[in-house]
């Protein structure tokens, strides 16, 4: 194992500080590293993986697409998978229209397009998009500029012009920036990387209504709380307030790479042919995963078991506050869970690690719990003992 990494460290531009870890099979919850020891995965490819891994219906479907020997053909022509996928989606979202692509940032990127043609067919200076500070929506130009944290943006400037950051789940701080020139607003409803916080229902009932008033699109980044993570299909449904626009990818494959555009009413008739394309956007293979990941939301008994096991991991975190007061708040809803501390949370994921257990983080500060959707009770028990062995070890 360490071979291969002194190999991956001098072929890899030096992107990720990675843990020293190879992984490269994974089973149920559990993930292998090269050595054949086992992690239980909290982490699950970063909210990608919510099928965990093997799954049967995810590993037929997948194998029946490259039996048949078409992976890939283009969006010249038509697929059956990519048409499924796109119908389940706005049934799923009651929004009328689907673009495929293979990212969240991608998915972001069309999303900036779609808001300023939308603005700028009314008026050639309707283009200006307001995002909030903390959120995250991206590492390309556009979306790295809608993204609201001077650290993705530091040495690579000048950036998009036309974006202002209000501060997130203050309704007032919107409020001032909007101007004639705005022509759409991003909001995460549950910020991801920002360290796991949830967008109050009153503050989004509250841009919404502004949006309406002002013809402004209402964009929801759900690449990261979207499909299913926080017990709902979107994180939205919960506060009822309906994006015009909303964008989605990691569990959107299950671990294939897909992203998706989706939109409704006035936002959904925007782009017309030539606007807007993607070789690989909605292409068999990952069509076909998308398939595997709608129809299980679909299934009446999946949701209600993501609440199931996510009041598990609440009332486990809760009771080691009462232990710890380094655990200064835990939040987040459903099976996105983040615990703020008051030291570095690092050295926990390391040990945790280092005792089989896979742990994520939102910032220096946060523990990041975003499981595969279909961890078990027992599974969340398991980790939560593990966790509890690091901090006796680390904290008392
Ligand atoms: C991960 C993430 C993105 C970027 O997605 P990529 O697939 O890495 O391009 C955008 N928005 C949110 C909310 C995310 O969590």
């Amino acid at each position: 194992m360490d071979k291969m990494i002194t190999i991956g460290k001098s072929v890899y531009m030096e992107t990720y500080a990675q843990f020293p870890l190879v992984l490269n099979r994974g089973s149920g919850r559990y993930v292998f590293d090269t050595q054949n020891k086992k992690y239980l995965d909290m982490v699950a490819g970063i909210a990608v993986n919510i099928l965990g891994y093997g799954d049967p219906l995810l590993s037929e479907k997948l194998k029946s697409v490259v039996e048949d020997g078409l992976l890939h053909c283009s969006n010249f022509y038509w697929n059956p998978y990519a048409i499924a996928a796109a119908e389940k989606l706005s049934r799923l979202s009651g929004m009328e229209r689907v673009f495929f692509c293979n990212s969240g940032t991608e998915a972001n990127e069309a999303a900036i397009k779609l808001v300023r043609k939308y603005g700028s067919t009314q008026d050639p200076a309707k283009t200006d998009i307001i995002t909030m500070e903390h959120s995250f929506h991206g590492r390309t130009y556009g979306s790295m500029t809608a993204t609201g944290q001077p650290k993705y943006q530091g040495a690579f400037k000048p950036l998009v012009p036309g974006f202002s950051y209000a501060q997130f789940n203050d309704y007032e701080s919107v409020k001032e920036l909007v101007t004639s020139r705005t022509c759409a607003i991003f909001i995460e409803v549950v910020q991801g990387e920002g360290g796991v916080i949830p967008a109050d229902p009153k503050f989004l009932k509250q841009v919404r209504e502004l949006c309406n008033q002002h013809d402004i699109l209402l964009v929801f980044d759900e690449v990261q709380c979207g499909l299913g993570r926080t017990g709902y299909s979107f994180a939205w449904q919960i506060s009822n307030v309906k994006p015009d626009v909303m964008t989605l990818a990691k569990a959107l494959g299950a671990g294939v790479p897909i992203g998706a555009l989706v939109a409704t009413g006035k936002a959904a008739q925007v782009f017309t042919p030539g606007d807007h394309a993607a070789t690989f956007g909605g292409n068999l293979l990952a069509s076909a995963a998308a398939n595997c990941v709608l129809d299980r939301l679909a299934d009446p008994t999946f949701l209600p078991h993501v609440t199931t096991v996510a009041n598990r991991i609440r009332s486990a975190l809760s009771k080691l506050q009462q232990t710890y007061v380094q655990l200064t708040e835990i939040r987040g809803i459903g099976l996105m869970v983040g615990v703020e501390m008051s030291i570095p949370v690092r050295p926990i994921i390391e040990a945790c690690m280092e005792a089989g257990l896979l742990i994520a983080s939102a910032g220096p500060n946060v523990l990041r719990f975003v499981p595969p959707l279909t961890i078990t009770e027992e599974e969340i028990d398991t980790a939560m003992a593990i966790l509890a062995d690091v901090l006796a070890q680390l904290l008392s």
